[in-house]
């Protein structure tokens, strides 16, 4: 799936990336390599075809580039969970964690689930979404050799039903 419109009414805020890797750690930045910290702020989540859901998550989280770095493997367990209970069907389906919600709505969401469309106000759109993270595989190689690329695992949990047995 790939981002077209603006959801949020809000200005856009923070870069986002998706690590992939289940076992790697983003202890430290992508991009600039200094020490990650941690934030926790309500993702707003796109499933096709029509949901709409924030997941208040603990990214990581690199103040001097402003960026949250989500596991993809732990969102997609948070996914799964969720409509589990409620839609079942829906796991599996295309995703794309837009934005940010603001807290305060966030938490009104919980008590009394809003529509999609009072929802808007309250978001904001990553202002730069970088391509999910890509890592090369450790070990040693010659110096004229390119380390290759490590293949993220797929999905385990997120998967059609069907896909599953
Ligand atoms: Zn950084």
């Amino acid at each position: 799936m790939t981002k077209k419109t603006r959801l949020g009414n809000l200005p856009p805020r923070y870069g986002f990336m998706l690590n992939p890797y289940p076992d790697l750690r983003i202890s430290s930045c992508p991009r600039c390599e200094r020490k990650t910290g941690q934030r926790k702020i309500p993702l707003l989540i796109h499933i096709d075809p029509l949901h709409l859901i924030a997941l208040n998550y603990t990214c990581r989280y690199c103040k001097d580039c402003d960026l949250l770095i989500a596991h993809k493997h732990e969102i997609e367990h948070l996914l799964t969970d969720l409509f589990r209970q409620h839609d079942p069907n829906v796991i599996g389906n295309d995703y794309l964690i837009v934005g940010t919600l603001e807290k305060q709505a966030w938490r009104e969401g919980l008590a009394q689930p809003k529509a999609i469309d009072e929802t808007f106000p309250h978001a904001s759109d990553f202002a730069t979404y970088y391509q999910e993270l890509r890592v090369t595989r450790a070990g040693w190689y010659k110096s004229d050799q390119e380390p290759p690329i490590a293949e993220p695992p797929p999905s385990r949990e997120w998967i059609k039903a069907e896909q599953s047995r």
